[in-house]
């Protein structure tokens, strides 16, 4: 082994110097000591002293050094500052009540974003709750040095989690397409904690659209809590709705209209709920087949896939002339249930118009759920709800794309990124 001095070279811990240095059992035990200067940070004020009470060794997991897992050693102090009484010192590469260093937290919870923590915990030679609660510091220091931003555009949202009736609902910004909140349940009371606690009075202000479904609840709220924003519904849901009316459609004209009807429409729903211009080569025929046997059906069809022009005017007036041209198509065709769709849309007619003045990003509040689904799936056991707060933050938010952002996690110096 090489001398103290290379070894304290090598570790890097600025301000500290290697004294001793143990190995069993593939694990290297440093024993470290500060050099130079003999007084002491308060942890809690910052002032120096150099009236020491008491020592006591503490240990630290470290980066490895090749193939040995590292524990640091440190005599740490217990000082008596003049301000705050007894206290312990601050060490500079770890966090308070740490068990692992700043810079191996850092890797840890890089890793845990990409793996599973037992996996994580596996390299680096660390306990699984070691590496659960490093990666949760990890998060916490990344939320909390973000820049608190003002969303123009707000999601709201809810998701079911695991079986039976369990929601949650999902406060997002969908202008960056980050997730702000999580909070149990689907009502009043569960939307309005979100607004009051995850934003501020500021934040509040510079909300001008709030996207969501038609969940009555939801809409109460927003227009008690944030007086000035405009509901906005989600194309998505609108559409869901206008898919169940031509479905049932489907079921009226050949399911209630005989046997020989009922095998020609067989199977295919699927088909039938799918957008025209997804639709593909044979695919297509099997559609035209269909609509040749029903003419119904294909007016209902065209009917909804004419829903989409709903998004594509610039003024309310636009949308409400489209809307009557679509009563005006619907007229004599007795499809009871497309009316009742018309009527429907009629009743929510300022929520989908509302879309001219605030063009939402309809495929952000897509793309949103897809990664919450995909988090919930991973993270299925996850009971500490704060923590997977924190997960589908760095999920939505994706700080690393590049090397240079990742580079900017492991190494320290320059804190954490902005993003
Ligand atoms: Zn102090």
């Amino acid at each position: 082994m090489g001398s103290l001095r290379d070894c304290t070279w090598i570790l890097g811990l600025a301000g500290f110097r290697v004294v001793m240095m143990a190995e069993a059992d593939g694990r290297l035990t440093i024993r470290i000591e500060r050099r130079g200067i003999r007084r002491y940070a308060c942890s809690w004020c910052g002032r120096r002293t150099s009236r020491v009470r008491s020592r006591r060794d503490r240990t630290w997991d470290d980066l490895p050094w090749a193939a040995h897992h590292v524990t640091l050693v440190y005599p740490q102090r217990r000082i008596v500052c003049r301000h705050c009484g007894i206290r312990t010192e601050r060490v500079e590469f770890a966090d308070a009540k740490a068990r692992v260093t700043r810079r191996l937290r850092q890797q840890i919870g890089v890793d845990c974003q990409s793996m599973p923590t037992s996996h994580a915990a596996v390299r680096h030679g660390v306990s699984w709750g070691k590496a659960r609660r490093a990666e949760k510091a990890f998060l916490v220091e990344w939320d909390r040095t973000r820049p608190k931003r003002r969303p123009r555009h707000l999601g709201v949202d809810e998701i079911q989690r695991g079986k039976g009736q369990r929601f949650w609902t999902v406060l997002s910004d969908l202008v960056r397409g980050e997730v702000i909140g999580l909070q149990q349940d689907r009502t009043e009371d569960s939307l309005r904690t979100l607004l009051r606690e995850r934003l501020d009075v500021r934040q509040h202000a510079a909300v001008e659209a709030v996207c969501t479904d038609m969940h009555r609840p939801y809409l109460n709220v927003v227009a008690e809590v944030l007086t000035k924003a405009e509901t906005i519904f989600d194309k998505f849901h609108v559409l869901q709705h206008a898919s169940a009316a031509l479905d049932e459609v489907r079921r009226q004209e050949f399911f209630r209209a005989g046997p020989v009807m009922r095998e020609h429409g067989r199977g295919k729903r699927w088909l039938l709920l799918r957008r025209w211009k997804t639709v593909r080569g044979s695919k297509r025929a099997e559609l035209q087949a269909l609509f040749a046997a029903n003419r119904r059906l294909f007016k209902a069809y065209v009917l909804r896939e004419l829903l989409d022009r709903l998004w594509m005017y610039k003024t309310r007036t636009g949308v409400l002339n489209f809307l009557m041209g679509w009563f005006k198509a619907l007229r004599w065709q007795r499809l009871p249930e497309m009316e009742r769709l018309g009527d429907f849309l009629l009743k929510h007619i300022n929520g989908i118009a509302a879309y001219c003045d605030h063009p939402v990003r309809f495929g952000v509040v897509e793309s949103i759920n897809t990664t919450i689904k995909a988090v919930l799936r991973r993270a299925r056991g996850m009971r500490d709800e704060r923590m997977l707060l924190l997960k589908l933050k760095w999920a939505t938010a994706h700080p690393i794309r590049s090397a240079r952002d990742l580079m900017r996690f492991l190494t320290i110096q320059p804190l954490y990124s902005n993003r």
